[in-house]
């Protein structure tokens, strides 16, 4: 069992908390080393540079990052010298199958990232200092544009297991980081039967920042807003990671903490930057790399799927990648308020595999899903599993006013997205088990893709 371990499942709360303050304030130190600095003031000067300026070093940055792609990696020496547009498609599956072809670096001279993956494979990338530091530097930046700096004090909400049964028991639900005044608190047990704990813990700490899963910080919120509960204290920014904002979501956490979510694209894999800036807007950043956004053909489109090529890569590089998320892009004439010329995202759908397949419909995304509940009273939370064409099955967890009345406007509204040939299922449970990774899905499609044809086309 390795130290850390050992520490986090036999040491006492407090030893534990010294632990995670040494430990954390170790990697701050890692990240903000070497070209840390020089990136912060590379932002902050791009921040407000004509577009010209900004497009001039998008190009450089590109064609850079291309050499040095196709010098390191093996897999992808003989794409030397072409333009992006030439480059092959990197799929998931191939990242997965030939990442030591793919990979640049050895692991001991990298920092290695592992990510959950919403199809159960874990991804492994081994990112390069300099691009790690590169990425802080950037998420600081951001943050900073919000009054954010390291010291201020952060409630974090990350898929960590760090509580034990004994810890629940006694009410611990969070553990401290002394040193940067961070306090993390556990996702996996935000119940009822926990609430209180939570909220004092929460109460206690009075965050001036909230970082971490949209959906755990909501279902707090929730269950204040049930118990009539106020919060006194006053959180200046939500930064939520992870998963999609719901607008539900931003409504609730808005009214019970009166903070502004402020959302951010940036994937673990090592995706270029989507970042909302103070108007609200979602701005791609051109200088962490170039997102295409593509039709079923693979086609240039207005909205669709994303293929990203992300400049802070170079450890694992990827090259057009297919990650799995859809964006809208606005009108190319849309001026956004803040004054900055980083092109403008309508908005960013999540997993292109969070959908639940309609024989009549076809894919009723997340967003659709979810608006389920528009209207409807006492819903907690709800997640939507889907193992056969023809059959869904809904658990949700709900209050009392979660009548009769308003279970039938829920299914009338889930049946008018998923059509008539789809029996609903609908069982109220008293909780929704969390993913391993922490986070919490509402959509959990688990179809073969060859079930998921037109009604018509089936059984030809
Ligand atoms: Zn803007």
């Amino acid at each position: 069992m390795a130290l850390k371990d050992f520490i986090l499942k036999y040491a006492p709360v407090f030893a534990q908390n010294i632990g995670i303050s040494l430990y954390n304030t170790y990697l701050y130190k890692q990240r903000h080393r070497g070209r840390y600095k020089a990136y912060r003031e590379y932002y902050r000067r791009f921040e407000t540079a004509g577009a010209d300026e900004v497009a001039r070093e998008a190009r450089k940055r590109q064609a850079e990052f291309l050499q040095a792609a196709t010098q390191a990696s093996p897999w992808y020496a003989p794409q030397r010298g072409k333009p992006l547009e030439e480059f092959p498609i990197l799929e998931k599956a191939q990242l997965l199958a030939h990442m030591d072809a793919i990979r640049s670096i050895e692991e001991k001279d990298g920092i290695v990232s592992l990510t959950g993956g919403t199809t159960g494979a874990s991804m492994k990338v081994i990112y390069a200092h300099e691009d790690m530091q590169e990425r802080f530097a950037l998420k600081d930046h951001f943050r900073a544009r919000y009054g954010y700096r390291l010291g201020k004090k952060v409630a974090w909400f990350s898929g960590k297991s760090l509580v034990r049964p004994q810890d629940l028991a006694s009410g611990n639900v969070s553990r401290d980081d002394y040193i940067n005044k961070i306090r993390f608190f556990s996702t996996f047990h935000i119940s009822q039967q926990n609430f209180d704990a939570y909220w004092r813990a929460f109460c206690d700490f009075k965050p001036e920042y909230i970082v971490g899963f949209p959906s755990s910080v909501y279902d707090l919120c929730t269950m204040a807003l049930e118990r009539k509960l106020t919060y006194e204290g006053s959180v200046k920014a939500f930064f939520p990671t992870a998963e999609t904002v719901l607008p539900k979501y931003r409504e609730i956490i808005g009214q019970v903490l009166g903070c502004q979510v402020v959302d951010q694209y940036a994937a673990s894999e090592g995706a270029p930057f989507i970042l909302q800036c103070p108007q609200g807007s979602l701005h791609i950043h051109p200088l962490t790399g170039v997102f295409e956004v593509v039709d079923e053909n693979m086609r240039p489109a207005q909205e669709g799927e994303i293929l990203v090529t992300a400049f802070t890569t170079h450890g694992t590089p990827l090259i057009r990648y297919r990650i799995g998320d859809r964006i809208k892009l606005a009108p190319p004439s849309f001026q956004c308020a803040c004054g900055s010329c980083f092109p403008v995202v309508e908005h960013i759908d999540g997993r292109t595999s969070d959908f639940i397949w309609s024989p009549e419909n076809g894919k009723v995304n997340l967003g659709n899903i979810s608006n389920c509940t528009k209207d409807v009273d006492g819903i907690v939370c709800f997640q939507v599993t889907q193992k056969q064409p023809d059959t869904v099955s809904i658990a949700v967890v709900a209050n009392d006013q979660f009548t009769a009345a308003q279970q039938r406007q829920f299914l009338d509204a889930m049946a008018l997205r998923l059509g008539k040939s789809v029996a609903v299922h609908l069982a109220l449970v008293d909780e929704i088990p969390r993913e391993p990774s922490g986070k919490f899905r509402i959509v959990k499609n688990l179809l073969a893709p060859e079930s998921m044809r037109p009604a018509a086309m089936r059984g030809s």
